[in-house]
Formats: C-alpha cells, structure tokens, sequence
C-alpha cells in the first residue's frame, strides 16, 4: 500500500523523524485554518500519489492567509497527472539551504537491504541516477545485524552531504532505518531531504510503500486502507470492487496477463515493439469467464485503449480452461478494438485449438509472446 505524503509524514512522525508542523485540509477554508495555526509561510500541497507535484503546480508558497485561500481554491480539485486532488497538506513553509535524497528498499537480488543517500535531492533520482551514477552513495545492510551508527556515519561521508548536515543527516538515516524495518515498509524515500540555513536537517517530503503482506501486525494501517479506498478513482476503483490488480497507464495497448510477473514482462515487451502499455493488470491465478469478462469491462471502459493483448502462461489453471473462460468473457462484453491472444504451458495445444475455432479479425492468436506484442501494437496503430 502507497502512502500519500501527509500519511507518510505522521508515520515518519511515530518514529521521530522531524517534519514540518502541519495539518490535512479538504476544503479551502480548512487550509486556511489549517495555515493560521501554522505560522507563515506556508507551503499548500496537493495530496495525490504521483511524483513531481511541484513542476505540475501542485505545490505553493504562501506568505499569508490570503495567499493560502488563493492557492488552495487553486489545488483543490486540480488534476496532476490523472489524478484529482481532494485534499492539501498545508505545512510551515521551511527556508532551504541544501537538499538531499534518502531512501530505504530491498534489493531483492543481493537479499540485502538498499540504503540510497545523495547530495543531489530535490529532483527525481532517476535522472541523478542517469546523469551522475557516482553521486548517489549506495550501502547494502544485512537484514539480519542491521545498520550501525558507525556504517551509517561513513555513509553519509560517501555522500559528500555538507559537513553542517552530517549529525542531522545520521540522526535522521538511523530513525528511517528503524521506520523501514520495524514499520514493515517496501520503501521509505525523504526527497528533498533538506539542510536548513540555521544547521538543522528534516523531511520535506515522504514517500512511503507498506508491506501488506505485514498488515496483520499493523491495525493502525486500517485507517491508511480507508482513505486509499475513498480515493480511487474511475477504473482503479472498478477493478479493486472486481478483485483485479490494476494499474492505469498512458498508452494504447490494453493488457491482461496472468501473475504479476508475467504483466510485468508484457508490459516491457509492449515497449520494446515500440507500443505503449494502457494499463497493468494481473488476472491472478484463475482465469474463468467472470474473471475475463470482468478484465475486458475495466480495460473498454479506457477511451486510449485501441487493442488488446491477452498473455496467459498456463501453471496449475491450465490453457483450455483459459481458453474457454476468453471466449465466453468476449460474448459477455462489448468490445469495439481486437484481441490477441498468446496462450503457453501447460494443455497450450487444447487452449489454442479452442481458440483457433473462433478466430476471425476481432481475435486474433499468435504463438509467441512477442509475436503477440508487435501484433498487438502494430494493430494499435492502425496497421
Ligand atoms: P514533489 O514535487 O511531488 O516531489 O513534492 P515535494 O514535496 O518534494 O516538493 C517539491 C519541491 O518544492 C521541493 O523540492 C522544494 O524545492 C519545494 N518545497 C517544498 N516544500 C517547501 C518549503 O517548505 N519551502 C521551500 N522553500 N520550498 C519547498
Ligand atoms: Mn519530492
């Protein structure tokens, strides 16, 4: 589960990571309340979970409470990205001398944790990543003896952080540690990280992805879930109320995959024949004509979609029972673009001959997994 920033915060807060003072507002009134009780300036930011809110203008100074009600009628019900802001984080606004980026995750590879601090912050680690590898100073902790002051203390060295920002900096990396692991998170990410002119160091900004397989320890997430829940939106909501792991993209490629993996992979394969993905999603396990029925109603209902790829790997729910359930997912729903259809493993020859029965131009099966991807986009292109 992905935190929004104001939720990141009061997790951040539990484990005494400083912040700056601050409340949620849904209403422009509330923000303005909000900033009174706060102190100006104040920062007004938009409470969606998509990166780069600041360049979308989702993100503004104000120095007084009629500044304050101006910006937040402005970012109340502003979209960024797709998504509509219901509400706004409005927080003392901090003077910045330096920022920095800090993040913890599993890098599942080296089955050690992955610590990620740099004096580069700010802007998206992405593009530090690319430009400048050697400016983000990298440490691997075992999970199973944990991060020392001492690691930590060379780390924030390997960085090249300001000498004024070292003591806040380990401070700070020590209790993020400590967040990460006790609170079961995936990944915790402070950028900007900042140093402030008076020598002081805290968290601008909080990105926060909950382990949920750890839910069961954690009753408090309860009230994170709720709001999660209130938030989604047009097709993520339809697929959530369907069970179905979906995730909205840009592109015009609808895609259907089984296991989480396998949409991943399709995904990228999309990419690599030079189409864009629409979507993830993940059928899981079962593929019956509900399931089906139900992937191809969220996925129509996306006006960008022009085909759709089904990529189905058959385990345990074997290929004709798939084969079967995409036939009659088909009759139920109404579809205007075509199908391809790539069905491997195991009963691959029945599902396909299935299949083959009722090919025509709105369904369309092709034997490999690439094959079906340049199909697909080629047919998403209008070719
Ligand atoms: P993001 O764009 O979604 O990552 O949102 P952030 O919370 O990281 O804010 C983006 C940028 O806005 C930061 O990198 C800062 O430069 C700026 N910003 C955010 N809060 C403050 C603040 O309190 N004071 C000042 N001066 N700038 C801020
Ligand atoms: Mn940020």
């Amino acid at each position: 589960m992905d935190l929004f920033e104001y939720q990141g915060k009061q997790y951040f807060a539990r484990y005494h990571i400083p912040v700056s003072p601050g409340g949620v507002a849904d209403t422009v009134d509330e923000a303005v309340k909000v900033a009174d009780q706060s102190g100006y300036p104040v920062v007004v930011k938009a409470q969606v979970q998509v990166g780069g809110r600041g360049k979308a203008g989702g993100i503004k100074l104000a120095k007084d409470a009629a500044e304050a009600r101006y910006y937040a009628d402005q970012i109340l019900g502003m979209d960024i990205k797709g998504h509509t802001v219901h509400r706004v984080w409005v927080e003392r606004a901090s003077d910045i001398a330096e920022e920095y980026y800090a993040s913890f995750t599993l890098d599942r590879a080296a089955k050690r944790y992955l610590g990620m601090l740099s004096a580069q912050g700010g802007v998206e680690i992405e593009a530090v990543a690319e430009k400048d590898p050697s400016a983000i100073a990298l440490i691997y902790i075992d999970p199973t003896v944990g991060l020392s002051e001492a690691q930590c203390r060379e780390w924030v060295a390997a960085a090249k952080l300001n000498p004024k920002a070292t003591e806040g900096a380990v401070a700070i990396l020590l209790k993020l540690y400590t967040c990460f692991t006790q609170g079961d998170a995936d990944l915790v990410e402070i950028n900007p990280l900042i140093l402030t002119p008076d020598g002081s160091v805290h968290a601008l900004d909080a990105k926060v992805t909950l382990d949920d397989d750890a839910a069961y320890r954690h009753p408090e997430w309860e009230e994170f879930r709720a709001m999660q829940q209130a938030n989604l939106q047009g097709r993520e909501k339809l697929a959530k109320e369907k069970g179905l792991q979906y995730v909205g993209l840009d592109g015009s490629v609808g895609i259907i995959a089984n296991g989480a993996g396998l949409a991943m992979s399709t995904c990228d394969t999309v990419n690599q024949v030079g189409g864009r993905p629409a979507n993830f999603l993940d059928i899981g396990g079962g593929a019956n004509a509900d399931v089906v029925a139900n992937a191809l109603t969220v996925i129509s209902t996306d006006p960008n979609v022009r085909s759709i790829f089904i990529n189905i790997f058959g385990g345990v729910t074997r290929c004709d029972e798939v084969a079967r359930g995409i036939l009659e997912g088909m009759e139920r729903v109404k579809l205007t673009v075509p199908v391809v259809v790539r069905l491997d493993g195991t009963n691959s020859a029945e599902g396909r001959a299935i299949i083959d029965e009722r090919v025509n131009a709105q369904l369309i099966r092709k034997n490999t997994m690439l094959e079906a991807a340049q199909t697909a986009v080629a047919l998403a292109k209008g070719n």
